[in-house]
């Protein structure tokens, strides 16, 4: 009889014992190739010696200090390894635990900064539908995935959700990519307008849509527009990479694809590996300022903020992927990974959509390729897709109700960046071999 609360209470798990590069090892021994790095968390398999050293010795030295008392060697050196590479102003880094952390200070800091900078009346959040932003209640409420919000409402702040940029599902037969993204871009314009030109605090949204979406990037022109947008109406642009950053599209910051910068950026999963829970939120010169020149202090805070345990595993992170130039294995071994999966899919009857970038892949699944339209969710197909795979040994990451919470089926692809190309065929083997079990033709 387990003690754990675990996340399903009706399935019964089994017991990982231990990670050999890109596999994860069950007590009996089976071996699961980790396809989607558990939920884009582990981008360097799961034995890396660097990392697991680098733990060792931090703990060895200094396991804990709380922040409001000292600073460490850890956490300032893995601050200065992001912001040589962060885009636009982005200048300082506060560390958390995971990404929804990272979200709430997002949303915390953006609502100071107006309060610092003379303009408490910005109080309203815009977000997008089918996004995903984290469980806490103020990332829940800013994420725009009806499902998952749907028994909190009640619990939930007030946000506006504007269409997400998802050309496959909500662009027109009559219009360029061009043209859809400006208009999806436009909804944000007009509902800044609508809720009043000063009142709106922050725009949030992923670069390349995650786990809601199933790797879905913007068209090109979208963020450019969305960055005119918010600099217009002094609204703060949240991106948040928390899954889509740390190199999984092929740039170690995803915004990088898309030629812009946010006010402020959250990151996770990647950061830290999954060597240890560590996130972050950046934010620009301007908004640190703000704070630092006014009230002195930002009104927040965690007792794990800038672990120096978690800091250590981010900095050997880095330095690994820094040393064995993984952001651009992202983009070499992600085209090969990219060709595989359209080679053995692209004619399935039942795929509708391959999309993403770098080692970040989506295949939506659909009823019917000419109208689009998705599969009854009655059928459960991304649930038993989960199974079927891990059957296989592939642990890969479907979900349903990609085009509005309950309706749509993708999976979600985002194996570890030390993939090799015998792997590649491996993981496509047992994505055919478990789509053809469930998916019937
Ligand atoms: N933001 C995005 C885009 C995510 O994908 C996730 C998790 O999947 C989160 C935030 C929340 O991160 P965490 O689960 O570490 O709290």
């Amino acid at each position: 009889m387990s003690h754990v609360f675990p996340r399903h209470c009706h399935s019964a798990l089994p017991t990982a014992v231990s990670g050999d590069g890109c596999y994860l090892i069950d007590a009996d021994g089976k071996r699961y190739f980790d396809g989607s790095g558990g939920a884009a968390v582990s981008c360097l398999g799961h034995s890396n010696a660097r990392v697991v050293q680098a733990i060792k010795d931090q703990v060895d030295k200094l396991a804990f200090a709380h922040t409001g008392f000292f600073t460490t060697d850890p956490a300032e050196e893995l601050a200065d390894m992001l912001i040589a590479a962060a885009p636009g102003d982005l200048d300082r880094v506060y560390f958390v635990s995971g990404g929804s952390e990272a979200v709430e200070a997002a949303i915390k800091l953006a609502r100071q900064f107006h309060i610092e900078n003379g303009e408490p009346q910005r109080s309203h959040l815009i977000a997008r539908r089918q996004s995903y932003h984290g469980n806490t209640l103020g990332a829940l409420a800013v994420g725009g995935n009806a499902w998952r919000r749907e028994q909190f409402a009640p619990l939930l702040i007030d946000v506006s959700h504007i269409s997400p940029c998802y050309e496959y599902a909500e662009r027109t037969a009559d219009e360029t990519l061009h043209e859809y993204g400006q208009r999806a871009a436009q909804e944000l314009e007009d509902e800044i307008l609508r809720l009043g030109p000063d009142q709106v605090m922050a725009f949030l949204a992923e670069p390349v849509v995650g786990a809601t979406l199933g790797a879905v990037p913007a068209v090109d022109g979208y963020f450019t527009r969305i960055r005119e947008i918010c600099d217009r109406y002094g609204v703060l642009l949240i991106l948040d990479e928390v899954m889509c950053g740390m190199g999984r599209t092929g740039h170690l910051f995803a915004c990088d694809a898309d030629g812009i910068a946010p006010d402020i950026l959250c990151i996770a999963k990647g950061l830290g590996a999954g060597y240890q829970p560590i996130g972050a939120m950046l934010c620009t010169t301007k908004i640190y300022d703000a704070i630092a020149s006014g009230t002195g202090f930002f009104q927040h805070g965690h007792t794990y903020l800038g672990h120096p345990v978690a800091a250590a595993a981010g900095r050997a992170v880095l330095q690994e992927m820094h040393d064995h130039a993984l952001v651009a294995r992202v983009r070499d071994v992600g085209a090969q990974f990219e060709t595989a999966l359209r080679d053995r899919f692209a004619q399935h009857p039942h795929v509708g959509d391959i999309r993403g970038r770098g080692l970040f892949w989506g295949i939506e699944f659909v009823a019917d390729r000419e109208t689009r339209a998705p599969f009854d969710p009655q059928n459960g197909y991304a649930g038993k897709l989960k199974k079927a795979a891990f059957n296989e040994g592939l642990i890969c990451y479907p979900m349903p109700g990609t085009r509005d919470g309950r309706h749509g089926d993708h999976v979600l692809m985002a194996p570890p960046f030390i993939m090799t190309e015998l792997q590649i065929d491996e993981v496509t083997s047992k994505l055919a071999r478990a789509i053809h079990a469930v998916i019937p033709t």
